[in-house]
């Protein structure tokens, strides 16, 4: 059985005392780690704080992070800079990293390897656009951003990733991929990757939906064979809101 992960990506909103109240608001009303897995992938000012107070149940995960583990790179986080303040999750390849700061699958897959080897849990975005998907190359695009981020991975590791399917269409604009259209999806990423590593890390990887989910149709997306969880944007960012998703059980 696959745990579900339901992470909320706050991208950059919030300050430093709206980050606090939240995490007070939720620390103890989220959904036992025993059954859901809690994540906030906040940013990297607020991190240690946010760990600091993070609780049996949640966890806290960044949204980027550089390969390069130090050097001569100006404004970059490595990823021991993560880890050594006890970050659990790093976000990697977000459809507005890939967009608006030219981040390729190439780099997606180095950071892939170097979240494994500090420790850090990647969550990989893919996803198509909407000209994409009205071209029918949905499956094609999701493909090839899967096997490259994967690429080079022991099953052990691939078995822990988490993928988050994105519709780039979905994303910001109140229009969800239905269950069943995220579901087929899903399924063929899940069949990609059991192409790659075998039937036994196909069943164990989490997969999550993403794309203007939010606590009315959560509960219909989780009901669906193959997705194991949910990245939040808008939707993670009111205390109660974050709360009902990781509680939609
Ligand atoms: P949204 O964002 O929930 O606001 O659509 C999802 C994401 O970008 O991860």
């Amino acid at each position: 059985m696959r745990k579900p992960i339901i992470a909320g990506n706050w991208k950059m909103n919030k300050t430093r005392d709206e980050s606090l109240q939240f995490i007070y608001a939720v620390k103890d009303r989220v959904a036992s780690a025993d059954t859901v897995e809690s994540v906030i992938c906040a940013p990297f000012p607020y991190l240690r704080c946010l760990v600091k107070r993070q609780g049996a149940s949640l966890r806290i995960g960044a949204q980027n992070m550089h390969f390069e583990s130090e050097g001569a790179y100006t404004g970059e986080i490595a990823p021991q800079m993560l880890s050594s303040i006890g970050v659990s999750y790093v976000v990697l390849g977000h459809s507005e990293r890939r967009e608006m700061f030219n981040e390729t699958d190439e780099a997606i897959n180095k950071k892939v390897h170097v979240s494994f080897s500090n420790g850090l849990i990647p969550i990989i975005c893919v996803g198509e656009s909407l000209e994409d998907r009205e071209a029918g190359q949905t499956n094609q695009i999701v493909e090839a951003q899967t096997v490259k981020a994967l690429e080079g991975l022991t099953k052990e590791q691939a078995k822990q990733v988490v993928i988050a399917y994105e519709p780039i269409w979905a994303i910001g604009t109140g229009r969800t991929a239905t269950a069943e259209q995220a579901n087929e999806t899903i399924g063929y990423i899940r069949s990609v990757i059991e192409r790659l590593f075998g039937s036994e890390v196909s069943e164990a990887v989490r997969i999550q939906y993403g794309g203007s989910v939010n606590p009315n149709n959560i509960k219909e997306l989780m009901a669906q064979e193959h997705i194991d969880g949910a990245l939040v944007g808008g939707a993670s960012l009111d205390p109660q809101s974050f709360l009902a998703l990781v509680n939609y059980q």
